[in-house]
């Protein structure tokens, strides 16, 4: 069951399979669905790698070859799954139908390929994440750029953005887009290729052409060569290779990063903005929080904004004024999430609509979402904020009329129609029912024709109308009856007649017709859709808006956040602050904290011991940024807020983004990373830099950078250290000490989560070890060695420069002491032992 596809004789193969090796070829890089009748078959290799994926039987077909060709096969009524669940794993599957009636066939049934589907390109939004847009994006590197064409294919949207020549950048920008899949022109940038495809698990296609002349009103006002050329390369990959429809495609946004708050991928993930860093799920992650929306659309476009913060006052604070409008007409925003809750998916229901598989029931999705913009166009009104929009009345009525309540998600079973639309339709209904009830009566008109009492009429898909008569009366059935016999069962024989078989027919008839005028019906009602398309996705894109914005407004409310003042002057100043997900999450009592920096000051150098709270205190400051540039309310009594271009950060622990390089390594590339790219409106959150290598080599390395980034760059800035020493550069301007309280009671340390002004000098790490359940031998012995290095530290001599130098003229007979203390090591010698040996160095230095 190993046979090759491409070393089979192919002069040998029956019919039917040639017509596959000509698709399959046409399909390389695809698994092929091949429509067989009732059934979806995969032959070959395609075939043995589903039934192992899918957990599918594996036989065999007769193909005229000597074996049997290996087949594995899925009803096609419920091929969804499988195609979704292979998807998921990274394969394209072609989709292979037959394009004519295999009724109406002469010799072979037409097929061909109606559609590929990537993890890039799916359509159907049961099979997506309705908080994600599905990203595909070409990337093509021209003059030294990188210029990123995306498109969620499942709601129409196409954007562009430009990476300069910067590869890290590239990688960040991919990542944070999370796209799904990408398209290159030529495979030479292997190890970018081999990165994003390997760690990232992005789908990675290499195609090396340009559609020409479809879709060219998406870039018809572009004028940069470079834009246009990223648009048809994508479009090529999608209509070319994908067969994709794309007539939802909205005319092409540029996107500009200056007008977005920046974060790198570091920062969006040390903050957990979407998703934990330990558990990567999107529960406690800060959009788990934020995102209170009543639709998909909603859910993404908040998504969207805190992934984009802003940077225009203006339009930061129009978001401030409406959550404030909603929150004082709360009974209005009350009923507006009432509508909202009624409104489907529209926007992906429009990308279904153009290159899915639209069924009634999404029509009826569409119907109900229409049918609540009247009411939440008037709320609007009401509430004074700008959206306006079309309410569609005609489509709903359209609708409304036309669509059957309660559809089948098949569209060739009838039931789509309701009565009263289509005359045609209503005739050829009430011939079927006529029929019907005519059968009905029969049952009685036969019984007393004939006297047989148990004479009962029935119906089986197989057989179609029978006269049923039990075995004990089948003696008194007489010819002039009519009756054939067509069927013995154990107790019962089943007959026909020429009145039944007539009336049959002509309802079989009239069902086949109402089936087929059914879909013809729907078809045009789709294409009436259609025709609105970008009407129902401005609607979709305004609603979006509305609901994200009460999204906010119900989070101010049930998290007490407050409206933040935004300044043109460099000051931060944030009363009892807090961290909204820590706060919600804690088991124990939130303290809040305040964060102040005037004008003049830069840095806040934070020290404090280990679990006290630097980090969280941290991140704070960063989530209430972010929150307040992306339009919401920010938890805190109060917050006057600059507004920031960038946000770096390095906390915690490193994640393994970069594989294969040293945590320190990857330390300082993050610290360079924010070094080389802050300026003085950008906000740096440095936890205890340079303790991922010996004590002064970090120390040294924190100090330099901390005086880089504040004399330098001069940006607003967070460092925690334990490296008191550091507290000493207060003295430099724009360095404020701030530390995290903790007391000891009865050996045990307490921690307060206080931040208070000024420094501390103790770090209680044997303490908090104490809290991790550390064995007494080993704290015990932690204490002895801590103690004997203070002892030292007292001792020592104030260092400076001039004497860190050693003397190697030692005169000849202090040899003894150096041999002696040569070979003491500290880390084993027990203060007593210390005390011994120190006598007996006395003793010796005295000979
Ligand atoms: P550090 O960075 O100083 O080691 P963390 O910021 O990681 O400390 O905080 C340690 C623990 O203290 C966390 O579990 C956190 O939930 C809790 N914590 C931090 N800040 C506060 C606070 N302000 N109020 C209550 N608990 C806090």
């Amino acid at each position: 069951m190993d046979m090759k596809r491409n070393e089979v004789d192919r002069s040998k193969l029956s019919p039917g399979m040639k017509q596959y090796m000509e698709i399959k070829d046409e399909h390389p890089d695809e698994l092929l669905f091949y429509r067989l009748g009732d059934f979806y078959e995969l032959f070959f290799e395609d075939g043995i790698l589903c039934s192992r994926e899918l957990e599918l039987t594996l036989t065999g077909k007769n193909a005229g070859l000597e074996e049997r060709v290996p087949m594995c096969g899925v009803p096609f009524h419920s091929v969804k799954p499988y195609i979704e669940k292979l998807v998921s794993k990274g394969y394209k599957v072609a989709i292979c139908e037959q394009l004519e009636d295999p009724k109406d066939a002469k010799g072979m049934v037409k097929r061909g390929v109606v559609q590929v589907v990537s993890k890039g390109t799916v359509v159907d939004y049961e099979m997506l994440n309705e908080y994600d847009n599905n990203y595909i994006a070409s990337i093509l590197k021209i003059n030294g750029t990188y210029t990123i064409t995306y498109s969620d294919i499942s709601t129409g949207s196409l954007y562009i953005l430009d990476v300069y020549d910067d590869k890290n950048k590239l990688i960040d920008t991919i990542l944070n887009l999370n796209l799904k899949e990408i398209v290159l022109y030529d495979n030479e940038e292997f190890e970018l290729i081999d990165l994003l495809r390997n760690t990232y698990g992005i789908d990675i296609n290499i195609c090396g052409n340009y559609l020409e002349d479809k879709y060219e009103y998406l870039y018809k006002d572009i004028k940069e060569m470079r834009y246009i050329l990223g648009i048809k390369h994508l479009l090529y990959y999608l209509v070319v290779k994908e067969l994709k429809e794309l007539d939802h495609l909205e005319k092409v946004t540029i996107v500009n990063p200056l007008e977005y708050l920046e974060m790198d991928v570091h920062t969006v993930r040390n903050l957990e903005l979407f998703e934990t860093l330990r558990l990567k799920e999107r529960t406690y992650s800060l959009i788990w929080l934020l995102d209170k929306t009543k639709t998909a659309m909603g859910s993404r476009m908040l998504k969207n904004w805190l992934a984009n913060p802003l940077k225009d006052k203006d339009k930061i604070t129009n978001r401030y004024d409406m959550i404030g409008k909603l929150r004082e007409e709360f009974i209005l925003k009350d009923e507006l999430l009432n509508d909202l809750d009624q409104v489907y998916d529209l926007e992906r229901l429009c990308g279904k609509t153009v290159c899915g598989n639209l069924n009634a029931r999404d029509v009826l999705q569409i119907k109900r979402s229409l049918k609540v913009l009247p009411s939440i166009l008037e709320k609007i009104k009401t509430l004074g904020f700008k959206y306006q929009f079309s309410d569609e009345h005609e489509l709903y009525n359209l609708l409304e009329e036309s669509i059957y309540e309660d559809p089948p998600i098949g569209l060739k079973e009838g039931y789509l129609i309701k009565d009263g639309y289509n005359k045609e339709l209503d005739e050829l209904k009430a011939i079927r029912s006529g029929g019907k009830d005519f059968i009905a009566s029969l049952e009685e008109q036969e019984r007393e024709r004939t006297g047989i009492k148990t004479l009962k009429v029935g119906y089986t898909k197989v057989f179609g109308y029978y006269i049923e008569i039990s075995k004990g009366q089948v003696k008194d059935v007489k010819d002039e009856y009519g009756y054939e016999r067509r069927q013995t069962l154990t107790n019962c024989e089943r007959f026909i007649s020429p009145l039944l078989k007539e009336k049959e027919a002509l309802i079989l008839n009239a069902e086949e017709k109402i089936i087929e005028l059914e879909y013809n019906l729907f078809m045009s009602i789709k294409e009436k859709i259609k025709k609105e398309i970008f009407t129902l996705k401005a609607i979709a894109n305004d609603i979006a808006e509305i609901d994200a914005i009460c999204s906010l407004a119900t989070v101010a409310d049930l998290y007490n956040l407050v409206r933040p003042e935004i300044t043109d002057e460099r000051i931060v100043d944030i009363e009892e602050g807090r961290h909204p997900v820590v706060e919600r999450v804690s088991k124990n009592e939130y303290v809040a904290n305040d964060c102040k920096m005037d004008k003049h000051t830069n840095t806040l150098l934070i020290t404090g011991p280990n679990m006290s709270g630097k980090s969280t205190f941290m991140r704070q400051l960063a989530i209430i940024i972010i929150m307040a540039q992306m339009g919401s309310y920010v938890p805190a009594k109060k917050a006057i807020l600059p507004i920031f271009d960038k946000i770096f950060t390095r906390i915690g622990a490193s994640d393994d983004l970069v594989s294969g390089e040293s945590t320190f390594m990857v330390e300082m590339m993050e610290a360079r990373n924010a070094i080389a790219n802050a300026t003085s409106d950008s906000l740096i959150l440095f936890d205890e830099l340079g303790r991922g290598t010996a004590t002064y080599d970090g120390m040294s390395l924190a100090q330099s950078i901390l005086e880089y980034v504040n004399n330098d760059i001069g940006c607003k800035t967070l460092f925690s250290t334990h490296y008191h020493e550091l507290t000493a550069l207060e003295e430099l301007k724009g360095i404020k000490n701030v530390h995290v309280e903790a007391y000891l009671k009865d050996g045990n340390v307490t921690f307060l989560h206080k931040v208070s002004p000024g420094a501390v000098d103790k770090s209680y790490g044997i303490h908090v070890a104490k809290l991790a359940g550390m064995p007494p031998k080993v704290l015990e012995r932690a204490e002895e060695v801590l103690n004997y290095y203070e002892s030292q530290d007292e001792k020592a001599p104030k260092r400076n420069s001039e004497q860190v130098s050693f003397d190697f003229d030692e005169p000849k007979q202090n040899n003894k002491v150096m041999d002696k203390l040569s070979e003491i090591d500290p880390l084993k010698v027990t203060p007593m032992d210390a005390i011994n040996l120190l006598y007996e160095l006395k003793e010796l230095s005295k000979k």
